[in-house]
């Protein structure tokens, strides 16, 4: 993908509206490109402002009540749906601070394991792509350092051969809105993506488990850096290796 391209699509990457593929791509010129990622972190800090710093209005009980009356009593729009702010008639909605309310309360029910179902597309997607590693090397002295001067962060880096987990190598990547180390591991003929970034909370949390589309997800928080494991090996397996890391 290349650096005009990518700029022109910086609003659609950062609204989630590109396709899986495209988004890979676009992920992948953004976390080299210092240009596209400025744009992007501006972006992204307009749309949060936005959502945290505009008045809510609430509608009247009235008024709440007339629009729950007009809408089809079969199939009431789920409020969860983002789709549901495009759902409503303009005769119902049409300019009234009810509709500025019920957007701005959608927009943000984002659900909270966005980031989880980033971190899988990105997993498959690095085995599909055939790239999963920018540098692909079972050497950790080799691994870190280059990880380091191209991130602004130091994540553990470790070879756990000896343990059944062999360092495969490492890849820049782009999670959730931030530049990612990606570590790369095998478990017998599964792949383990670790993806490591800067935490927007300091302190540690303990490691939580959770599965998505068939895949393992381990995510914990130390020294200041989120760290995220994914795999389709067994959730014991994923957590036995997740210890590794957290003693390494
Ligand atoms: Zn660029």
């Amino acid at each position: 993908m290349n650096h005009d391209r990518t700029k022109r699509l910086l609003p659609a990457y950062a609204d989630r509206q590109t396709g899986p593929v495209r988004r890979f791509f676009l992920g992948r010129h953004i976390a080299r490109c210092p240009s596209c990622l400025a744009e992007l972190e501006v972006i992204q800090a307009m749309r949060s402002a936005l959502r945290t710093n505009l008045p809510v209005h609430r509608a009247p009980p009235a008024l709440a009540m007339r629009i729950a009356s007009a809408l089809p009593r079969e199939a009431p729009p789920p409020a969860s749906r983002r789709s549901f702010r495009f759902g409503f008639t303009g005769a119902a909605m049409a300019g009234s601070l009810a509709g500025v309310a019920l957007t701005l309360a959608v927009t943000r029910a984002t659900p909270p394991d966005a980031m989880v179902a980033d971190v899988v597309a990105d997993h498959v997607r690095s085995m599909m792509a055939d790239h999963l590693t920018d540098i692909p090397t079972s050497d950790q002295h080799t691994v870190k350092p280059w990880l380091s001067a191209r991130l602004d962060l130091s994540p553990v880096v470790k070879d756990f051969v000896a343990e059944g987990y062999p360092l495969v190598g490492g890849r820049l990547d782009y999670v959730d809105g931030h530049r990612a180390a990606a570590i790369v591991y095998r478990r017998d003929k599964h792949v383990i993506n670790l993806f490591a970034f800067l935490s927007g909370d300091a302190t540690d949390a303990a490691p939580r488990q959770e599965s998505r589309d068939g895949f393992n997800v381990v995510r914990w928080r130390a020294g200041g850096l989120t760290y995220v494991a994914v795999s389709d090996v067994e959730a014991s397996q994923l957590l036995a290796f997740v210890r590794l890391v957290e003693n390494g």
